[in-house]
């Protein structure tokens, strides 16, 4: 599957301990057409970066994505992923000659698979994977530009490569050379590591430092992403902007977040078992209710959040109303998938009510920033 367009996707994977991940992408404030496209299909994640002009960017990174998916391994495989990469290049290349996009169209791609703890990594282009480690933000991957040469050269700094007139020539993409290879990273990762994966339209707008914090500070994936995204976009928004953000889990925390998202038919058993598991935790499981929040839907169509887990435990609700936001899913600009999470299974949940409110916060500033572009179009429109 991939999502792209002005979209998020989250979710959790269904098995083991596999990550929970979040993802954003927007056209940003400068460009007509929103050219990046990404892939959450767990294990496999992945950015691509389109390049070409009228169009044919998007052509480039959406076959570049669907032929990755199509042909990535579902374990660590560095050679596997290297080869869905050729595949996609092959792919793209084909493209541009039967007419499905334009000559001279490309991509970049950076994909990973997270399998467990073990990830790797294929590399072509500028578009980038960061590694979040015990609070410290490490790049992961080698940009393949102009100016990351002119950097490694000694050349220029960091700092003046990322104002660069140049900065967008990239040395190495997919659409051109048949014999085009990734370059491939293989790690072992710690419970507790998040991976980002984002086009420069994120890199190249904020830095490294803002990234740190960003993924230091807010603990749910989906909102890192959407903060991401909407810091480049403050930051001018000069290039569609995309994010990834993919948490590793470690075995006690998954334990947790299993005992989290049983369903409220798991019963007595279900519940003692999660009251287990929650005593088990530092915190005690009054103040871990005290402390975790979700989001749900009222009769209005109003956003409401409340404090606690969805369902009850021995004849005693295990949340309590917290605030209403006065904010109607109706006066937002939400994926379906969203608002499926909003109104189905108990509502979204989220570590606390502090992050429920900035995740309808920034869908607040979304719905504004759509509705800005849509009006600049409407006044395109209207002056042809
Ligand atoms: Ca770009």
């Amino acid at each position: 599957m991939s999502a792209k367009k002005n979209g998020q996707r989250r979710g959790r994977h269904a098995k083991g301990v596999l990550p929970e991940y979040g993802s954003r992408t927007d056209v940003g404030l400068v460009r007509d057409h929103n050219e990046d496209s990404l892939c959450v299909a767990p294990p496999v994640f992945a950015v691509a970066d389109g390049m070409g002009g009228h169009a044919a960017g998007e052509v480039a990174s959406e076959i570049a994505i669907q032929t990755l998916i199509e042909n990535a391994p579902q374990t660590a495989d560095g050679d596997g992923l290297a080869r869905a990469v050729v595949e996609a290049n092959r792919a793209v290349i084909r493209a541009a000659v039967d007419g499905r996009g334009k000559q001279g169209m490309g991509t970049t791609m950076t994909a990973s698979i997270l399998d467990g703890r073990s990830l790797v990594v294929a590399q072509v282009g500028d578009s980038r994977a960061y590694l979040l480690h015990r609070g410290t933000l490490q790049r992961i991957t080698r940009d393949h530009s102009l100016v990351a040469d002119m950097v490694e050269a000694g050349e220029l700094t960091e700092e003046q490569a990322r104002v660069h007139p140049q900065r967008s020539v990239i040395t190495r993409a997919l659409g051109s050379d048949p014999n085009t290879l990734p370059d491939i990273y293989e790690m072992t990762l710690e419970g507790g590591d998040r991976l980002l994966l984002c086009s420069d339209g994120l890199s190249s707008m904020i830095e490294d430092d803002v990234i740190q914090s960003v993924l230091s500070r807010r603990s749910d994936p989906q909102l890192c992403a959407n903060v991401l995204v909407n810091e480049a976009i403050k930051a001018g928004g000069f290039d569609n902007v995309t994010a990834v953000v993919v948490d590793v889990k470690g075995d006690e925390e998954a334990q947790v977040k299993k005992a989290r998202f049983r369903s409220r038919t798991g019963a007595v058993i279900g519940a003692l078992a999660l009251i287990a598991v929650l005593a088990a935790t530092a915190f005690g499981s009054y103040a871990y209710l005290n402390h975790v929040a979700f989001l749900t839907v009222d009769a209005n169509n109003e956003i409401v959040i409340n404090r606690g887990l969805p369902g009850e435990f021995l004849g005693f609700e295990t949340y309590a109303l917290d605030h209403k936001t006065g904010v109607k899913t109706t006066d937002l600009d939400l994926p379906q998938n969203t608002i499926d999470r909003l109104t189905e299974n108990g509502g979204m949940r989220v570590d606390s009510v502090a992050d429920a409110d900035a995740l309808v916060d920034t869908w607040k500033s979304q719905a504004t920033d759509q509705k800005k572009q849509d009006d600049a179009s409407e006044g395109k429109a209207g002056d042809k």
